[in-house]
């Protein structure tokens, strides 16, 4: 059967990943729309090769000009403009599957929309679970949605989790290990640090991204939160969930059972492997990767993380222990943090500093309602913008 897919973020890097895993299945899906946010020829380009029914510009307002111009360049979808229209495309009742592969905190709404019309849901944007995890978590229950996790790690601890029960009881598993690469500054003599440029933070050592994903990758923040996002995917309590260092990233995670048991799944690093798990489950399909060759690889190492090189990452273990919205706190200070690293306001070492302010900032107890949780990530990021003033302040 063809089902109808939604794409959330198709410009992006999962975007693409995405489209390149549909190209190889053309009997199993029908783009059914595509979403950019400003990328107007990217957007253009991408509904000539697939021809989804509709395209989404949700950073644009409505431009009829725009609209004769994808008409006249031979683009048959309707197109969309606002970040409404994209909570319309998740909804609507001819796409089956949403991917939701939109970058940070605006992912949040469409994705829960999704859920809220009981989709089967593909979740790259892991801030939308670290903002909101048990709404998120209720939603999808409530409204009999399917969550499929396309975090690398998540998707591997999902595939470790036995088939008839993916929760299984708290006692079945001990532990679950997130793998973490380390990020380009896993060796970088910790001295050097506050001078490192965004170039030198986006060159991830395997793994191609959008760039705040791989400055998050650099701080470890980026586990930070999937240590927040397994904990709400998988009903682990955080001193359960562990991190080790695994330069090589072919381990993309463990689950260890009550009976000392560790299970693990193992590829070469490429988000296609995780996009095609979720797209052709249960069953298997292709996703294009080059097989793993272990004997060509010959070590893979483990070690546990520095935190005094990585302090994001402690942040974020505290933060979910705080609870309510401490974790959209930190979301939301983390995205202005970086956004200013990237547009070289803000020393890279500031990053953290300006999270566990925010963090001391504002941050309160519940988090039930999408209303409190956007709210605090407004206020999060009022706070965090002040402080990055402050930063330049002293830097000038
Ligand atoms: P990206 O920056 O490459 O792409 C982001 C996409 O979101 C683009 O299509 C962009 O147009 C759209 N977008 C940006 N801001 C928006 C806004 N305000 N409103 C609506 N749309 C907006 O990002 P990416 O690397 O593809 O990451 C996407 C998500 O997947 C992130 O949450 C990231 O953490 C997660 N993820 C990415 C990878 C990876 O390998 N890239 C791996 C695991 C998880
Ligand atoms: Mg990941």
């Amino acid at each position: 059967m063809t089902r109808g897919l939604t794409l959330l973020g198709a410009t992006g890097s999962i975007g693409a990943n995405t489209l390149d895993v549909l190209a190889r299945h053309p009997d199993r899906y029908e783009v059914f729309a595509l979403t950019a946010h400003r990328a107007i020829d990217a957007l253009l380009a991408l509904c000539l090769r697939h021809a989804p029914r509709y395209a989404v510009l949700s950073g644009l307002p409505e431009d009829q000009g725009l609209r004769r111009r994808f008409a006249d360049a031979g683009c048959k979808a309707r197109l969309l403009f606002g970040a409404r229209a994209l909570e319309e495309v998740a909804a609507d009742r001819d796409c089956n599957v949403v991917m939701a592969a939109i970058v940070g905190a605006a992912g949040l709404a469409p994705s829960l929309a999704a859920a809220r019309a009981g989709k089967r849901l593909l979740l790259a944007n892991k801030e939308a679970l670290v903002m909101a995890g048990p709404l998120f978590m209720r939603t999808v229950r409530e409204h009999g949605a399917t969550l499929l996790p396309i975090d690398s790690e998540h998707n591997a601890v999902f595939q470790c989790m036995p088939p008839a029960a993916p929760k299984p009881g708290a006692e079945a598993v001990r532990r679950i290990v997130l793998t973490a690469s380390g990020g380009p500054f896993r060796a970088t003599p910790i001295e050097r640090l506050p001078q490192v440029t965004p170039e030198e933070a986006c060159a991830h050592p395997n793994w191609v991204m959008g760039r705040k994903i791989s400055v998050d990758s650099a701080t470890m923040m980026n586990k930070g939160l999937e240590v927040i996002e397994a904990h709400w995917l998988f009903d682990v309590p955080p001193d359960r969930i562990e991190v080790l260092i695994h330069a090589q990233s072919i381990v993309h995670s463990l689950v260890e059972f009550a009976d000392g048991s560790v299970i693990a799944q193992l590829s070469n690093p490429d988000m296609r492997v995780p996009i095609a798990h979720a797209l052709g489950f249960p069953d298997r399909i292709a996703s294009g990767a080059t097989p793993l060759d272990l004997a060509a690889i010959g070590q893979l190492s483990f070690a546990r993380p520095d935190l005094q090189r990585f302090p994001c990452l402690g942040l974020a273990y505290a933060a979910l222990r705080e609870g309510g919205t401490a974790p959209a706190v930190l979301n939301a200070a983390n995205e202005v943090a970086v956004a200013a690293f990237l547009d070289g306001k803000l020393r890279y070492t500031a990053i953290p500093q300006v999270i566990e302010q925010a963090l001391r900032g504002a941050s309160a107890p519940r988090a039930d309602d999408l209303e409190t949780v956007l709210e605090a990530d407004r206020s999060a990021r009022r706070i965090a913008a002040d402080l990055v003033a402050l930063q330049m302040g002293k830097a000038a």
